[in-house]
Formats: C-alpha cells, sequence, structure tokens
C-alpha cells in the first residue's frame, strides 16, 4: 500500500519516484485525502532533489489528469503563447488579434497577476463592460468566429495545479524548475493549442534572473509540450529593461492600442511581430508576414470583435487616475540604466497589481516612463509619471521609480548597449 510518508521519504532521500506513486500522490492531494503538510514536505524534498524527466513527465501528466484536456483539432489550426510574466508585458493584448488575423486561432487562458508583473486578465479587465470568465459554449463559439479569446481558466483545467501552486506560494516552494514548468505546462497542455511558443522572460524583472536558469525552464517546458504532442518552441527574452513605456491595467492597453493602430514603442512591435511569425511558421502559415497584417489594420478589426465578444465597449473610455505625480531628473545627463524591477514595483506599489490571490486592483494605477536608455536629459525634464487613485501610495513608489531610471554624466552615450530583446530560440523539433 502506498502512503503520504513513503512517497515523501523516497524522494526527500534521492530515489526516483515510481509512476504509480506520483499519480496517487496528485490524485490523493487533488481529492483532499494527502494532508497540505504531505504535500508541502513533497514539494520542499523536490524543490531540492528536483525530477528526472521521466518522473516530471508522469507528474504533469497526472496534473493534466485531475481535469479535462480539450480538443480543439476541429478549429486547426491552432497556437498560444505564454510569458513567464516581465514587467510591461502587454504583448498578448496585440498578438492574439494579430496572429487570428493572418488565419491561426489562439485559445489563449490566461491568469490574473501576482507581485509586481501584471496579468493579462487584469489588464483587459481595464475594459468596460470586459469579462474574463466565458461559458464553455461561448469560449467555443468565440474561438471559432472571431479566432482569438483571451479569458479565465475554468475551473476544470489542471486543477491540481491551484491547489499545488497556492501551496507551494505560502511554503517557499514556488522557485524549482519542475515545479514551474509542469504548473504552467499541466495548463498549455490541457488548454488543448497545437502549437505554443513560450516566451521565457530573462533579467532583473524576470522570474528567473540568470540566463542558465531561464534556458534550463524552457528547455524542460519544451521537452514536456512535444512528449505531451504540443509542437513547442522558447524564445529566451531580456526583461532586465521593461517593454514599452507603460506599467499598468489602463495604461497597458492604451499603448497595446497604439500599436494595432499602427504606432507604439519599437520594442513592442518588433517582439510581437518576432512571437507572431514564429506562432505561424509552427501552424502551417509561415507565408503570411504579420507585420503587414499589422500595418493594414486587420488585427485591430480583430481586437475590436475579441472586446465587443467578451462584453467589451472597444470605444469606451478607459479609466484615468485621479493623481499624476510626475518624477523629474535632478541633473543633465544620459539614461543608462531603465530598470525593469523598481518599475514594476512602483506601479504595483501605485495599486496596479495584488499583494494576495483575490485582491482587488486599481485599473489606472501604474507608471510611465518617458525616456529611452541613451536619451540625453536636461535637469528638470520629466522622467516618469506616476499614476494611482490613492496619494498614499505616492511616497513608496517615488522612490523606486526614482532607482529605476539611472542617469549617467553628460557624454555617456556611447557606453550605453542597443538592446537585442531576443536572446535565444530554443526549439522542440
Ligand atoms: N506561473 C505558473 O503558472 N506556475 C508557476 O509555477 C510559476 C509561474
Amino acid at each position: 500500500m502506498t502512503t503520504a510518508p513513503d512517497v515523501i521519504r523516497a524522494k526527500r532521500d534521492g530515489h526516483e519516484l515510481t509512476d504509480q506513486q506520483i499519480r496517487w500522490f496528485i490524485n490523493g492531494y487533488t481529492a483532499g485525502e494527502v494532508a497540505p503538510e504531505q504535500a508541502a514536505a513533497l514539494l520542499m524534498a523536490i524543490v531540492w532533489r528536483g525530477l528526472n524527466a521521466k518522473e516530471l513527465a508522469t507528474w504533469t501528466d497526472a496534473m493534466i489528469a485531475t481535469g479535462r484536456r480539450a480538443d480543439l483539432s476541429p478549429l486547426a489550426p491552432t497556437a498560444d503563447k505564454h510569458s513567464t510574466g516581465g514587467v510591461g508585458d502587454k504583448i498578448s493584448l496585440v498578438l492574439c488579434p494579430l496572429v487570428a488575423a493572418c488565419g491561426v486561432r489562439v485559445p489563449q487562458l490566461s491568469g490574473r497577476g501576482l507581485g509586481h508583473t501584471g496579468g493579462t486578465l487584469d489588464k483587459l479587465e481595464a475594459i468596460p463592460g470586459w469579462r474574463a470568465v466565458l461559458s464553455a459554449e461561448e469560449y467555443m463559439a468565440q474561438l471559432r468566429d472571431v479566432g482569438a479569446v483571451i479569458c479565465a481558466a475554468s475551473d476544470d483545467l489542471a486543477p491540481a495545479d491551484k491547489l499545488l501552486y497556492a501551496l507551494r506560494d505560502v511554503t517557499a516552494t514556488v522557485e524549482s524548475i519542475p515545479l514551474i514548468a509542469s504548473s504552467i505546462m499541466s495548463k498549455k497542455i490541457a488548454e488543448g493549442t497545437q502549437n505554443l511558443v513560450l516566451d521565457v522572460k530573462v533579467g532583473e524583472g524576470a522570474f528567473m534572473a540568470d540566463i542558465d536558469r531561464a534556458r534550463e525552464l524552457a528547455t524542460t517546458m519544451v521537452a514536456l509540450g512535444e512528449t505531451h504532442g504540443v509542437r513547442t518552441r522558447a524564445l529566451l527574452t531580456d526583461m532586465d529593461t521593461p517593454l514599452g513605456r507603460t506599467a499598468g491595467n489602463a495604461l497597458e492597453v492604451r499603448e497595446a492600442l497604439d500599436v494595432l493602430h499602427g504606432g507604439g514603442p519599437r520594442d513592442v512591435v518588433s517582439l510581437t511581430v518576432e512571437l507572431a511569425r514564429h506562432m505561424l511558421e509552427m501552424a502551417g502559415r509561415g507565408s503570411v508576414d504579420p507585420a503587414a497584417v499589422l500595418a493594414s489594420g486587420a488585427a485591430l478589426t480583430t481586437w475590436r470583435q475579441m472586446i465587443a465578444a467578451q462584453g467589451g465597449d472597444p470605444d469606451a473610455a478607459l479609466p484615468h487616475a485621479a493623481v499624476v505625480e510626475v518624477v523629474h531628473a535632478r541633473g543633465a545627463g544620459v539614461v543608462v540604466g531603465v530598470h525593469s524591477r523598481p518599475l514594476g514595483e512602483a506601479a504595483w506599489l501605485l495599486g496596479a497589481g495584488r499583494a494576495r490571490p483575490g485582491d482587488g486592483v486599481d485599473a489606472a494605477a501604474g507608471v510611465v516612463w518617458r525616456v529611452d536608455e541613451g536619451d540625453v536629459v536636461v535637469a528638470g525634464q520629466p522622467l516618469v509619471e506616476l499614476h494611482t487613485s490613492d496619494p498614499t501610495r505616492l511616497e513608496l513608489a517615488r522612490e523606486r521609480a526614482e532607482r529605476a531610471i539611472v542617469i549617467g554624466p553628460p557624454g555617456t552615450n556611447a557606453g550605453v548597449p542597443v538592446r537585442q530583446i531576443v536572446r535565444e530560440t530554443i526549439d522542440g523539433q
């Protein structure tokens, strides 16, 4: 007979778990038959001992099997993207309608943000009337007719992950490559997409600060996807510097709209188009040029349909913050650093993010940085706008914003490196 202490002890002592032990444990915890303290002990043993490729494939499979794996083959071709989370990362808002406008359906089941990086659902909820929760029938109809859906995952999507993630969050067991990889991939595999591009962020504003760990996470997730029949590719992308010029829900929707209208920050446009190219090529539509489709306005049309199908008014005014304070340059010089972590923390402190699952967010809160690396600035020039509905939040956010923008002495332009967003590509085939 299998018992929880036997499984915990086996992993604690560095042994390989059997398929039967893994499935028994995941099913037992999901059914409430294995106690949270026993699950927490096993998770900590995995943090220390890891899972080998065979154990990880079974662990992920067992998580998927606690719910339903969707079959989207009648709606083929399909492709999705997952980002491990970055500051100012509003790419999905443009990418999903863009790829759909290119003829590949995008079934994106998404989450809410926790901590200093925002969640895609939080951003879209800044649009008056838009709703994240769809019935199964609404979801399938929108995917068929509009071609793009971004909505909340239903309760039957890898339910083991929801329970395990909540436990990991309070037991310091989030930071484990097999646990992160199985958590992300169980949801993406169960979602039913045929093709998947992973945007694995690397740098100070990301989950993975160094490239070796990011590469290991990416390689692990790509292998899991391919083992489960999902064509998977990962891009390692820079997150030392944030994306675009805004972090915060309504602010990021506005910036995404600028891109859909043919403008917007260059880095957001180029990363979106590059990710779209990968998704299209993997889905057999490599001859379609996403840059041309974006310029044609077709992605904007799909965006409008996607928002309206979920109750949103694409023409409604987005919320504006009651208070906007500007941080100015103290002296003249050259911007040598725009740091993503303190900017993300500033947005979070202003009310754009939540401290605990279930907390509300301020749709209008966030930051706008008005300079890029390499810009020459004069004393008194505006550097960062702080947007909030609650002026008591300004002081701490101001300190982070001042730390985020680093100004070197005049004439230091030559030292500012050209930013390379995509650092590596890892393909499953
Ligand atoms: N995102 C997830 O969905 N799971 C993790 O474990 C980490 C990030």
